[in-house]
């Protein structure tokens, strides 16, 4: 745990009591903060309770006694509407800021020169971050691995000068931290997302930039129009630079994938031309994971990893569950969890990497648009299956372009699946949960989706079950 002693002998009010909300509690408790906690569900106020927080209501307090409000990330700041707190906040006329800006005051009060490189972007992030703490921990290096993904922020060890923090930061986080200044900030894309919580892309963008905008190094994809212009401003500072790289062509003097090929044309020393290949690594198909694969690589570089230690470090990443993970193989026949794919573009990243004899698991409570977007990607399919409330609609979009089964449930669905997919005579027929839809209508979550998938996949008879460690 990382104390947090900005505050000592003042007292913060702190609202939302999730576990970054209780570890931050606790770090401040332990840094001398008196706390008073508050949420406004009963039983993450018994949680904190019983860790020793003290819960006070927030709506009965005198805010003229609070030094800040210590938010958390998933609690509205400026849209749809500010939240009660942020008014009785400002009204006090006092700080609001999260987790991620306490640790950055931390690092600037006891190790200022720890290293420390935060990943953002729409899309990726949660990859990118574990295949970058991934190649630092091959090279040797201690890491810290959390923020966004995994361990809260706080309750890491605390920064060091041989102790490299692996963060990842979502709009929400970095909308709270106005001191962030990373020794690598990563930003890999930007399209549409959140809009509702940040008004409008601009004002989305504008948060994203902020992570690199003070990073002594920034490492900026430039194959969409907002990530490009950001690109171009930081390039065009006096003092700054960035690192710029792109997954759609050569970068002149940056950084690109060609097709698995990951390549270096900028200015660093000795090395020069491809220096890593894809090809082969099943965590890392398709060309969303050159591109995460490339911020990571290049981020791994400037916090002093060489080069040579990049392939052999990509060649064993693990890879996160449900995101186009590798549970199993029944003789030729592959099996593929992306159960994190909860809307058609995420889907589209997993067709885009098949070429053909797909046997497609899809369905569950259906997005706007449902599977119309993957139409291009439906000659690949050999057969869908469909699952979940969104079977009705489903089939009338595949229509007479891809036989489809109507299973309806996961289980029928994967034995379905694996029966036909055995038959098929192609090289690598892939049996793809990738069900483009949110889960809520059969499981509780994504994780729990891709659970009952894996399990279901490891109970058939003859099946070698993809050992991720
Ligand atoms: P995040 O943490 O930003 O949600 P993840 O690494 O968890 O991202 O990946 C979630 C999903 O997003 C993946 O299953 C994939 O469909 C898609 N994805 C991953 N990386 C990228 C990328 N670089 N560009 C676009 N989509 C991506």
């Amino acid at each position: 745990m990382i104390r947090v002693s900005i505050f000592e002998g003042k007292k913060v009010a702190l609202f939302g009591l999730g576990a970054s909300g209780r570890a931050t509690a606790l770090a401040l408790q332990a840094g001398g903060v008196e706390v008073a906690a508050w949420d406004d569900s009963t039983a993450a106020c018994a949680a904190a309770r019983g860790e020793g927080i003290p819960v006070v209501d927030l709506k009965t307090a005198d805010w003229g006694e609070f030094a800040a409000l210590i938010l958390a990330p998933g609690v509205p700041l400026t849209h749809p509407e500010p939240h009660w707190t942020v008014v009785n906040a400002r009204n006090a006329g006092i700080e609001i800021i999260g987790d991620v800006e306490l640790f950055c005051r931390v690092r600037a009060q006891i190790c200022p020169d720890a290293p420390f490189a935060a990943i953002t972007g729409t899309n990726g992030k949660s990859t990118t971050t574990a295949l970058l703490a991934h190649i630092l921990r091959s090279a040797g290096r201690d890491v810290a691995l959390g923020g966004n993904i995994g361990t809260p922020i706080l309750a890491l060890p605390e920064p060091a000068p041989d102790r490299v923090h692996v963060v990842e930061l979502s709009s929400f986080q970095i909308d709270l931290t106005p001191s962030l200044a990373p020794t690598v900030g990563v930003l890999l894309n930007l399209t549409p997302d959140h809009l509702d919580r940040h008004g409008t892309m601009e004002r989305y963008a504008a948060i994203k930039e902020r992570l690199v905008a003070k990073s002594r190094h920034a490492i900026v994809s430039t194959d969409d129009t907002y990530c490009r212009a950001i690109a171009q401003r930081l390039q065009a500072r006096v003092d700054g630079s960035a690192d710029v790289f792109s997954v759609l062509g050569p970068v002149p003097g940056g950084w690109s994938a060609e097709g698995t090929r990951l390549v270096c044309d900028a200015a660093w020393p000795g090395f020069h031309g491809p220096f890593a290949d894809l090809d082969g690594i099943g965590t890392l198909r398709g060309r969303h994971n050159a591109q995460n694969a490339l911020a990571a690589c290049m981020a791994a570089l400037r916090l002093g990893v060489d080069p040579e230690q990049l392939p052999p470090a990509l060649a064993t990443f693990p890879g996160l569950p449900h995101r186009m993970e590798e549970v199993g193989r029944l003789g030729s026949v592959l099996f593929i969890n992306d159960s994190k794919a909860t809307n058609a573009d995420s889907t589209e990243k997993a067709l885009s990497a098949f070429p053909r004899d797909i046997f497609w698991i899809v369905g569950g409570r259906p997005k706007e648009g449902g599977i119309e977007p993957l139409r291009d990607y439906f000659p690949r399919i050999a057969k869908a299956y469909l699952i979940g409330e969104s079977a009705e609609a489903f089939a009338a979009t595949l229509g007479n372009s891809v036989p489809f089964d109507h299973s309806g449930t996961l289980e029928a669905a994967v034995q379905a699946a694996a029966r036909d997919a055995a038959h098929c005579s192609g090289a690598e027929p892939v049996v793809l949960l990738s069900p483009a839809c949110a889960s809520y209508d059969q499981f509780k979550n994504f994780e729990q989706r891709g659970d009952a998938f894996r399990r279901l996949v490891t109970a058939l008879p003859g099946v070698t079950v993809t050992n991720r460690s």
